[in-house]
């Protein structure tokens, strides 16, 4: 399969209750300009990219949580250990206990997504945060349907604001063509919404009944689903990168642009950032101390 769609058609429509206004293309932000763009289904580029790197010799312990943040003595960070397996539901080994494996590094690179497990233990033991706004989430939900082909059409990228959602309340939804008759439609809410009856499941129930959504939908099937929280704070709220032994990238850190629904691209590119400088690093002998070199070339980079 394919891995990528290229972007074929942006619409960005307004919706009221049974109505939906186009935003003529001349009007549209360029954030919501995907010309040049492609839809792609990260999962199948992830596990390409997984190949690409077990093929240079990397390797990669899928299955294993890195479940707590090891130090050493000087409070430099030594490397993660994963979690034990087999305990039972009484929280006491089975037989089919395994210990935690420490895994040593002169650098770690914490990417774990949105509000990480270590990554906010890290944040709050370093005071990463203390010179940065404090981080906001919203929730984000996505479903992959297959739909009649006669209604699919390939590249065909649209964004809605407005109903179901009040206008006190910030987000959005996504409806994009991949290939395959296939769509990934979804729905975003900022977790600072006031009304307390409010739910972004329901949200996003009652969004695909629009008649400007659901006749894409009509007679197809839903195929996978899944939600995941996305950080929203942007520039103001990102953290001290980096840290004695390591740095947060992506997600973990805060780099998504909401504005633009864009953090693919910024985990990929800090992800390399903070590659380059570790290998520097390593290259130059030095060991456990801070990568300062990623967070200025993150200044300069086009991100
Ligand atoms: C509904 C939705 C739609 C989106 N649409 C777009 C879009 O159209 N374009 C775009 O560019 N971005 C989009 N984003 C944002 C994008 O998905 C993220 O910004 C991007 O995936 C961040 O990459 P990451 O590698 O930092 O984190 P993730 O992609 O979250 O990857 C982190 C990985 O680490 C694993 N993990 C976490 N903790 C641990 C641990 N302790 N040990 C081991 N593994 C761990 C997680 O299971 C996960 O697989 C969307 C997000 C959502 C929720």
């Amino acid at each position: 399969a394919p891995l990528d769609v290229p972007v074929t058609e942006d619409k960005f429509l307004f919706l009221s209750e049974t109505g939906a206004k186009a935003v003529p293309n001349w009007a549209l932000p360029d954030n919501f300009k995907n010309h040049g763009n492609y839809v792609i289904s990260l999962a199948n580029v992830t596990r390409w990219l997984g190949q690409q790197a077990e093929a240079l010799g990397v390797e990669i312990f899928p299955g294993f949580p890195a479940a707590e943040v090891l130090y050493n003595d000087d409070g430099s960070v030594k490397g993660v250990a994963t979690g034990n397996m087999g305990i039972g539901k009484d929280g006491e080994p089975t037989e089919n206990f395994q210990l935690g494996m420490e895994l040593h590094a002169k650098y770690t690179l914490f990417c774990e997504g949105a509000r990480g497990h270590l990554g906010r233990q890290l944040n709050e033991k370093l005071k990463l945060g203390k010179d940065a706004d404090p981080q906001v989430y919203g929730i984000g939900i996505k479903e992959l349907w297959e739909i009649d082909p006669a209604k699919h059409q390939p590249g065909l990228v649209i964004h809605t604001a407005g109903w179901p959602l009040e206008s006190d309340t910030y987000g959005g939804s996504f409806l994009y063509h991949i290939d395959n008759n296939q769509v990934m439609v979804g729905f975003v809410v900022g977790l600072a919404y006031t009304n307390p009856y409010l739910s972004p499941f329901e949200e996003f129930q009652r969004y695909k009944t629009h008649p400007a959504i659901r006749k894409y939908l009509e007679g197809g099937k839903r195929v996978s689903y899944g939600a995941r929280a996305m950080t929203a704070g942007g520039l103001m709220s990102l953290p001290k990168l980096v840290f004695p032994g390591g740095a947060l990238v992506g997600d973990d850190a805060g780099f998504l642009n909401a504005a633009r629904i864009k953090g693919s691209h910024a985990a990929i590119k800090t992800g390399m950032l903070a590659a380059e400088a570790a290998f520097d690093a390593v290259q130059a002998g030095r060991t456990s101390d801070e990568l300062t070199a990623y967070p200025e070339a993150f200044k300069q980079s086009w991100l």
